[in-house]
């Protein structure tokens, strides 16, 4: 999924008001973050087929350490425990590891099966609403769109150069 998890990013200030908006898109993207950098150290492997999926060539191969459901789990724990251990605010580290373990869910629900639930496992998940582009763009622009409603009530923009700030951040 692509901007469905920015959705969620901005969704979640709702439940921690406090948060910068930038440290909640960091942990929904935390997953597409460490993905890059395991891929250049050859550890998960991705190719490009174009046709693959109708929104995407990208094929993964192999992403255990990024992507399975266990190793999931265990970012969530340090991404969550980092930030407890730095800024003593539970609520705050809980939003932070459910949006790490949100980004899995979502892909979920968009990747072809090539999901694992832990390194070396042979079942592979993905509900595959990428073979269809109508079905991403509903998904995606649900989740964004029901993201960004949740955001723009749960904040108040105290100049104009917030509110337009706000407005351009969304197109971009
Ligand atoms: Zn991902």
């Amino acid at each position: 999924m692509f901007i469905g998890h920015f959705g969620i990013g901005f969704g979640a200030k709702t439940v921690a008001p406090k948060m910068s908006l930038g440290s909640l898109f960091l942990a929904a993207q935390f997953l597409d973050l460490l993905w890059p950098t395991f891929l250049f150290l050859g550890i998960e492997k991705v190719s490009i087929v174009p046709g693959a999926t109708v929104v995407t060539p990208l094929v993964f191969q192999h992403y255990p350490i990024s992507h399975s459901l266990a190793t999931v789990f265990g970012w969530a724990g340090l991404v969550g425990g980092i930030h407890f251990l730095l800024k003593r605010n539970c609520i705050d580290a809980f939003v932070l590891a459910v949006l790490v373990i949100s980004h899995w869910v979502l892909d979920l629900i968009v990747h072809q099966p090539d999901l694992p639930l832990f390194p070396g496992s042979v079942i592979v998940v993905g509900l595959n609403a990428w073979s269809s582009l109508s079905l991403t763009l509903a998904i995606e622009g649900s989740f964004f769109v029901f993201g960004v409603w949740l955001y723009s009530r749960a904040t108040t923009s105290n100049s104009a150069i917030g509110r337009w700030g706000f407005v351009a951040l969304v197109i971009f």
